[in-house]
């Protein structure tokens, strides 16, 4: 790895202002008008290399929290372990300003490591530019754009990376996917979702480390793996959290039962093609849903083994896969209970009586039911005949709804 300076012109990196949100103009020359050093950095360099519109700005600074809050009139430190302030431009939007910090290998020995569930865990202190760079995971994510002479710090050789497609990360991979196992995830999202290959020095190590996956908070991983499946490469990424033995370690009781029964790969990727086409062209999706249906086939099991218990099973079957699936990946309670609606309401999917169709037409939840049973039925033919009588079903809801809508919005109007 090559550790020196290479420093950029415009003309060589090729970003131009006018790519970037005019408040982070404004935010990087107050800092830099009172003294301080301030880069734009990240996933937003990042994606404009790669000719992508960046999702957010990050902004780096020499600047500690307490002097950033001085410079701006509304900032507010977060983050307990590391404070990062949000610089707010207006009422709801804001952009993170980070203090370089550096990673220090304390003396901490072995058996504190483990006490912390496995993970290398350092203190991040404060530091310079480049232990700022160093610090950071991947050589693509770890540029530095300083907007004032526009010039790119590249400590990492990143650039040639991205020129190269290449995603390399910037510390030696054992020690890096051990220090934050996340970093595996990461690693299939970005080859994912920006095409970019994994160079065989770091994909090599994955397999053997997957299970350390399990050593990070089921909460951050219920929001890497939607960051994952909401990238629009969905498909390519459950291939690859397979491929790179993953998969097993995230979903287990899920997994063993695909490795018996093939026919549930088959309907994931229809899901999940679904999930792509609706991110692609820009619509809504519900983080439950792709819950719904990596669960599905523990929830299916479950339901069948508790089926004596009458009207009590589904709610037994759903119990016991979120608790013993929670111990992985927590789902919040928010989401749960649209998951629970989705399951609940499948099979009266089957029962075209008027009055089902008038009561499951009410239901708050009825669209996102209906998508999951149509995509069951890409799968299982025998649910086509309903799926199709449905699909006419709430065509004509969707325009009875616009029309009360009209109504509604009529008279509002007048008045
Ligand atoms: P995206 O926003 O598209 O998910 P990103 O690279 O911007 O990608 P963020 O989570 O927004 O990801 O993080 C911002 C930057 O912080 C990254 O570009 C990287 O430099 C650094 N970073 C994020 N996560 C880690 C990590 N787990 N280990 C080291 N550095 C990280
Ligand atoms: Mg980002």
């Amino acid at each position: 790895m090559k550790t020196n300076l290479e420093q950029y012109s415009k003309e060589d990196h090729g970003i131009f202002k006018k790519d970037i949100d005019p408040d982070v103009l404004t935010i990087s020359d107050t800092l830099i008008s009172n003294g301080y050093q301030a880069f734009v950095v990240g996933g937003c360099i990042r994606d404009m290399l790669l000719g992508k519109t960046p999702k957010d700005f990050d902004i780096a600074t020499d600047a500690s929290p307490p002097e950033i809050c001085k410079l701006f009139n509304k900032a507010k430190i977060i983050g307990r372990r590391f404070k990062i302030v949000h610089v707010y431009t207006s009422e709801r939007k804001y952009f993170e300003v980070t203090t370089f910090r550096s990673d220090v290998k304390k003396k901490t020995n072995e058996k504190k490591f483990k006490k912390i569930q496995g993970m290398l865990k350092r203190d991040n202190v404060y530091g310079s530019i480049s232990q700022d760079a160093f610090r950071r995971d991947f050589t693509i994510n770890s540029l530095y754009l300083d907007l004032d002479s526009e010039i790119l710090h590249d400590y990492v050789n990143g650039l040639d990376d991205i020129k190269n497609k290449k995603l390399r990360l910037i510390k030696k991979p054992s020690i890096s996917y051990q220090e934050d196992p996340v970093r595996m995830l990461r690693a299939l999202r970005f080859e994912s979702k920006l095409g970019l290959k994994l160079t065989s020095e770091c994909k090599q190590p994955i397999t053997e480390m997957a299970h350390m996956i399990n050593n990070v908070s089921p909460f951050r991983l219920f929001d890497e793996i939607l960051k994952i499946m909401h990238s629009g490469s969905a498909v390519t990424g459950y291939n690859k959290l397979k491929e790179y033995g993953l998969f097993k370690y995230l979903f287990p009781y899920t997994n063993k039962i695909l490795s018996e029964n093939q026919i549930y790969n088959d309907f994931f990727i229809a899901a999940l093609n679904n999930t792509d086409t609706r991110i692609n062209d820009g619509l809504h999706v519900n983080p439950s849903f792709i819950y719904a249906v990596f669960l599905w086939p523990y929830f299916q099991e479950l339901e069948v083994k508790y089926s004596d218990d009458s009207s009590s099973g589904i709610d037994r079957a759903f119990k016991k896969v979120m608790q013993s699936q929670g111990e992985y990946i927590a789902v919040p309670d928010f989401f749960q209970s649209t998951i629970f609606t989705i399951w609940s309401l499948q099979s009266s999917f089957l029962n075209l009586s008027s009055r089902n169709v008038q009561y499951l037409t009410e239901i708050s939840k009825f669209r996102a039911a209906y998508d999951f049973f149509y995509i069951r039925s890409q799968i299982d033919h025998e649910l086509k005949f309903y799926a199709d009588k449905w699909y006419e079903i709430q065509k004509n809801v969707k325009g009875k709804k616009r029309e009360r809508g009209k109504k509604y919005y009529g008279k509002r109007k007048n008045k």
